[in-house]
């Protein structure tokens, strides 16, 4: 046989299946009860005031920049080790996503690098929860509110992470949300943002439907086929049938969390063991949704080759989003504006997480790990070649 153990993959069962089907069979195939539904069962699940489900995470961070004015030269300060889209939905409104450098224990933006890099042109921070990891919230906290900008949360990793006994979603003031397959659940594409603003609400309603003003007095008033665009919106609808899947798959959430976190349990133990392998920090105030399970490796590439020569689908997250060449010619970005994520990024590798993940499966992995026992524990290396 010998398939490829992927680093993530969706879970499907005929409950989801039903619930989708149910849908097509409905009136409604877009914008229907189910979006309503879902926003409101996200939300109450998070702890969030209210939610805009869109049709995917980077639509998310798109509409939540929209809602809080970015445009033309203004600064949003992002981390370097995230996906592209993080610092391209800056970019879409014209804005300069600045690269704060990240902490090397946890891999997630280091509250004093952001300090250094706030300018009068400063609008708001995104933070990441890289690998589901909430960040450091309280200082995040202090720094926005010191100098007035806005806290926006990439937590596309951390569905169900919880900072202080508090969910990610109502840590700050908006949050955004992914349903791609290789996340916690799925919608086959969609996305969220949480908040509790309700001016933010109403922008990114209006932003997922080419900001199209829908004041239905107004158009009584002036006939019913009246209705007038205020900005420049984009179609970013999320199906009425996938909503139906994202509520059925939220059902299970908390029991795929559990078994996320003891598959990183197992392999925390047999890592301990690995002197040439770091495990990544994880501090005692959070739960851990664990999207990815991340170590260091001195000799990354060749740890990667033999793993994928040998059916472990690895994968590195992420390629430090200001080395890409768009970035650096678009901003004149390049090595050395964040050292540490760049180091790092030459020792990072992402190894096979996700809910459907059998003890058998992880076994395997272990096998193949154990069989590069001299490139990750260090001993015997006399007898190396
Ligand atoms: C997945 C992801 C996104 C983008 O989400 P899509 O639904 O794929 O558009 C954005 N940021 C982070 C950190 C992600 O992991």
């Amino acid at each position: 046989m010998n398939k490829t153990i992927p680093y993530g993959r969706q879970s499907i069962d005929e409950q989801d299946i039903e619930a989708v089907v149910e849908v097509l069979r409905s009136d409604w195939l877009t914008t229907g009860p189910n979006v309503e539904s879902f926003e409101g069962t996200i939300a109450g699940f998070v702890g969030a005031a209210n939610a805009v489900a869109v049709s995917s995470g980077t639509a998310a961070l798109h509409a939540a920049m929209y809602a809080i004015g970015i445009g033309p030269g203004d600064e949003v300060i992002v981390p370097p080790i995230t996906f592209a889209a993080t610092a391209n939905a800056v970019v879409f409104q014209g804005g300069i996503p600045v690269f704060a450098d990240v902490d090397e224990d946890t891999l997630l933006i280091n509250p004093e690098r952001i300090r250094e890099k706030i300018t009068l042109r400063t609008k708001a921070i995104i933070a990441v929860d890289y690998a589901g990891h909430p960040c450091d919230y309280d200082a995040l906290r202090k720094i926005a509110d010191e100098k007035g900008i806005v806290l926006v949360a990439d937590a596309c990793h951390a569905l169900g992470a919880a900072y202080k006994g508090r969910m990610a979603g109502s840590l700050a003031d908006l949050t955004v949300f992914s349903f791609h397959p290789v996340k916690h659940i799925t919608t086959g594409e969609g996305g969220m943002v949480t908040t509790d603003n309700p001016d933010y609400v109403k922008r990114m309603r209006m932003f997922r439907n080419h900001c199209i003003d829908a004041d239905f007095r107004q158009r009584e008033e002036k006939g019913a086929w009246f209705y007038q665009m205020v900005d420049l919106g984009y179609n970013y609808r999320i199906s009425d049938f996938q909503c139906a899947l994202g509520m059925s798959q939220l059902k299970k959430l908390p029991e795929w969390i559990q078994r996320r976190q003891e598959i990183a349990a197992v392999y925390d133990r047999f890592f301990v063991e690995q002197k040439r392998v770091r495990s990544l920090q994880v501090n005692p105030n959070v739960k851990h949704a664990y999207h990815l399970y991340v170590v260091r490796v001195d000799d990354r590439d060749g740890v990667f080759k033999a793993l994928r020569s040998n059916g472990i689908g690895v994968n590195v997250h992420y390629v430090p989003v200001h080395l890409h060449p768009y970035y650096k010619q678009k901003f004149r970005y390049g090595e050395g504006l964040c050292p540490v994520a760049e180091k790092v990024y030459g020792e990072i590798i992402s190894l096979p997480m996700y809910q459907g993940l059998t003890e058998e499966l992880q076994d395997i992995c272990l096998q193949q790990l154990k069989a590069l026992r001299r490139t990750l524990d260090g001993e015997n290396e006399q007898y190396a070649k």
